[in-house]
């Protein structure tokens, strides 16, 4: 699989997406809190969807006293929403917005760091259920919406371990494959038929509770706070990627 980083040292425009309406999942902590506040920054109108009504509620707060454009919530748990869930969230949302111009998948989960051999089949499925299949019918019950939009944007986020299979990553390696495989199709089949464009980033080793989670004997900070990440969300989900589909990134 060829790697693809943002342009060295790129510089998004201030009012990059100013107008736009984006929804980001796993909004409420780590990476997507951060890309939620960084394109309200940057003049978008963000769904926020995860599964904490709480960090939801702080992330709105944040975007409001920074003077972005006013969010929504959307408080569901991925590991518990049923087919039937996601129709109806998109058809809510297709009666106040008349396109979406954007779609990051943050949210996941770590599951069970230990071999396949002793792998639970439960916490299996829970990875799975997160981490694939409810992108899978999000994406999907979404894809009106965003087709129906000029230019959308659709960011699928993968791992290290979702490109090279590493011990001791079960399910969580295995979920990352799935999600590359779910971009590539994806966009395949959009890209001749549609105007949305569909690519992966793998953040790399970034500050959040997961990587703490993964690696607990490393020294928090010695990871970058996910803000350094930011080019690449930006770059991918503004008008600077336009035409480019189907491809893996790196954000370090
Ligand atoms: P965090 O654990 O900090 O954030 C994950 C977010 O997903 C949280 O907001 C969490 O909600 C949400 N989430 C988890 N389960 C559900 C669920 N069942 N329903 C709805 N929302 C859910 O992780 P990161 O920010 O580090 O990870 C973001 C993405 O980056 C993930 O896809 C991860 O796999 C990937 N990644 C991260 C790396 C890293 O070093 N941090 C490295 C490589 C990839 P809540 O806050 O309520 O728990």
């Amino acid at each position: 699989m060829d790697i693809y980083m943002a342009p060295a040292n790129y510089r998004p425009a201030a009012r990059l997406l100013q107008g736009r309406t984006l929804m980001v999942t796993g909004a409420g902590d780590g990476i997507g809190r951060v890309a939620a506040r960084t394109y309200a920054a940057c003049g978008a109108t963000v769904i926020l969807l995860g599964r904490t009504g709480s960090k939801l509620e702080s992330v709105y707060d944040e975007i409001e006293q920074a003077g972005g454009p006013k969010p929504a919530i959307i408080e569901l748990d991925l590991a518990e929403a049923t087919e039937e869930n996601f129709l109806n969230l998109a058809g809510s949302l297709a009666r106040e917005f008349d396109h979406l111009d954007g779609l990051l998948h943050s949210a996941s989960v770590l599951g069970e760091r230990r071999p396949i051999e002793s792998a639970t089949y439960a916490a299996w499925q829970e990875v799975m259920q997160v981490n694939v299949n409810a992108q899978f019918l999000l994406t999907r019950a979404l894809l009106p919406l965003l087709q129906a939009a000029p230019n959308a944007s659709v960011i699928f986020t993968s791992s290290g371990v979702g490109r090279t299979g590493k011990a001791y990553w079960g399910a969580y390696a295995v979920s990352k494959f799935a999600t590359e495989g779910l971009a590539q199709v994806l966009a395949d089949e959009l890209e001749n038929t549609s105007r949305v464009r569909v690519n992966s980033i793998n953040p790399g080793p970034t500050n959040t509770a997961m990587r703490r989670a993964a690696y607990p004997a490393e020294t928090p900070t010695d990871n970058p706070d996910p803000v350094a990440l930011m080019p690449t969300y930006l770059f991918l989900m503004g008008d600077d990627s336009l035409g480019i589909t189907g491809r893996a990134f790196n954000a370090q």
